[in-house]
């Protein structure tokens, strides 16, 4: 299928609101990680979603350019075209955004979209997030408001975030303080600031203990009793029918159970990127160790084309990937559920 339209992801966020369970939201730097996420997701018959990160997309527009947008925009392409062979939906969108790179990354994407719109296309990414938690909570909003007036005219679902996430990702390092843990307070004044632009979506990656990347258990302690109390303060201000669309950040290494708590408290989109990221390598690690002699060239030896085409370790690593997206799939209940042919 096509990926998806404002219309369909919406309609995946709603479903998957409802029937409590989450969507993989995959890091993808290349085509061969792109096309993993694609092929994982088509295999598990699930929905799900691709994201581009600011450094991902530097490094996908070559070392010798390093635009972040550029890159971010040659991977969606690809994925608006290879999406079109896979029977189920993707959605396509950026990973964290810091207020000062905004105009780096975010904004030449959103005119990509605004210019394919007014020429009758189709959006280029489904949604954005602006992180703005490194900033006091009014700013943060004060940006979020502005952003998703301009995103809710294009059809555009922002992603912000409160509360900050631990540890590292992209060279964006996270403090360890007591704002790991997202407060009702806050996000009730999320809430009564967003909700003002009526109509418009957005998700929120409320901080309940996350940390980027993996640590050895007992380094981190996830309490997803957080988003639990989060909503319960926002139903009893709002209305049964106001509950937050979660994204759970720095998921890697969680337990399944953990998991679970997070998604029946409201986690819609998942995103995975450090798990991802060992699946793709290790198969490629395999692949060297095994064919040592074949790779190198050793006492005047010629190597083996075969075992040092990249194509090679390349297809291995994309398989190898797939398949921990089958497994996230399963681990966050969004395997089977596709909308595709629904
Ligand atoms: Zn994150």
């Amino acid at each position: 299928m096509p990926v998806a339209d404002y219309r369909t992801y919406c309609t995946m966020l709603d479903r998957a609101r409802e029937r409590r369970f989450a969507y993989p939201a995959v890091n993808v730097t290349s085509l061969s990680s792109a096309n993993a996420v694609l092929k994982g997701l088509a295999e598990s018959r699930s929905d799900g979603l691709i994201q581009v990160s600011t450094g991902g997309g530097a490094f996908a527009s070559g070392i010798a350019v390093k635009d972040m947008a550029l890159g971010a925009m040659s991977i969606a392409e690809h994925v608006h075209r290879a999406a079109e062979r896979y029977s189920i939906y993707v959605a396509l969108v950026t990973d964290h955004c810091l207020a000062e790179k905004l105009d780096d990354f975010v904004m030449p994407l959103v005119e990509a979209t605004e210019q394919r719109r007014a020429a009758g296309g189709r959006n280029l990414f489904n949604g954005h997030m602006f992180d703005g938690s490194n900033l006091p909570l009014k700013e943060n909003l004060d940006i979020a408001v502005k952003l998703l007036e301009r995103f809710h005219k294009n059809e555009l679902v922002l992603e912000i975030e409160a509360g900050v996430v631990g540890g590292e990702e992209d060279g964006i390092v996270g403090k360890a303080s007591d704002r790991l843990y997202t407060t009702p307070e806050e996000t009730l004044e999320v809430a009564r600031r967003l909700n003002v632009v009526k109509g418009a979506r957005y998700l929120l990656a409320a901080t309940f203990g996350n940390v980027h990347g993996v640590y050895k258990p007992g380094h981190v302690k996830l309490k997803p009793a957080v988003l639990r109390d989060c909503q319960q303060a926002l139903e009893k201000e709002y209305g049964d029918a106001a509950r937050f669309y979660f994204v759970f950040h720095g998921g890697s290494g969680s337990a399944p159970q953990e998991i679970r708590e997070a998604v029946d408290y409201g986690v819609v989109k998942m995103n995975v990127d450090t798990d991802m990221q060992y699946a793709f390598t290790r198969a490629i690690a395999n692949h060297m160790f095994k064919n040592y002699d074949g790779v190198l060239k050793i006492d005047s030896e010629v190597g083996s084309k075969k075992h040092y085409d990249p194509r090679s370790y390349l297809a291995l690593a994309e398989a190898a990937m797939a398949e921990r997206v089958k497994q996230a799939a399963n681990d966050l209940g969004s395997a089977g559920t596709t909308m595709f042919g629904a």
